[in-house]
């Protein structure tokens, strides 16, 4: 196919996307959700809650038994989160190349965590956003947030 066909639907995927309690806290919300819209992706639906500890250990069933489990669950659990059904192509990637690195501080400029995150020290949990992994986390994980 030619580059000047029109891109539409190839690789259509959905993503959930979580501003953590950190970036509700801060005030960056509107600034995160602009920079995903900004790139072409759509939110489809959003919340607004506290999740219950139930809703973040199967969230984050993947990490139980790590050391910074608990830590990260009770973080997680600490305040208002906002939660984002995102679609577009290839936007489990995308999201996540947006996102940048797990650590604010090693996070590329550009992305959200090195341009708006901050290194909190030992607290490394406290990283701004969530963007899932592969189409069956996104699958899992959108259930677990929207029902
Ligand atoms: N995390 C942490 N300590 C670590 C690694 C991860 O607190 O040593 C937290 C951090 O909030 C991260 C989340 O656990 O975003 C999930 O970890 P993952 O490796 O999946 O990172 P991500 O995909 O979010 O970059």
């Amino acid at each position: 196919p030619s580059s000047k066909e029109t891109p539409v639907t190839h690789n259509h995927e959905e993503t959930l996307v979580l501003v953590k309690p950190d970036g509700v806290e801060r005030g960056l919300t509107g600034q995160i959700l602009a920079r995903i819209e900004a790139k072409g992706y759509v939110i489809t639906e959003l919340r607004m809650l506290t999740p219950t500890r139930e809703m973040l250990v199967k969230h984050y069933e993947e990490h139980e038994g790590k050391p910074f489990f608990e830590p990260l669950v009770e973080f997680m659990g600490s305040g208002p989160v906002v939660a984002a059904r995102v679609t577009g192509n290839r936007v489990i990637e995308g999201f996540r190349s947006l996102a940048g690195a797990t650590e604010p501080t090693t996070a590329a400029p550009g992305t959200i965590r090195g341009d708006l995150g901050r290194d909190w020290g030992e607290q490394v949990q406290k990283n701004l956003v969530h963007g899932s992994d592969s189409t069956l986390s996104a699958e899992r994980e959108l259930g677990i947030w929207f029902g």
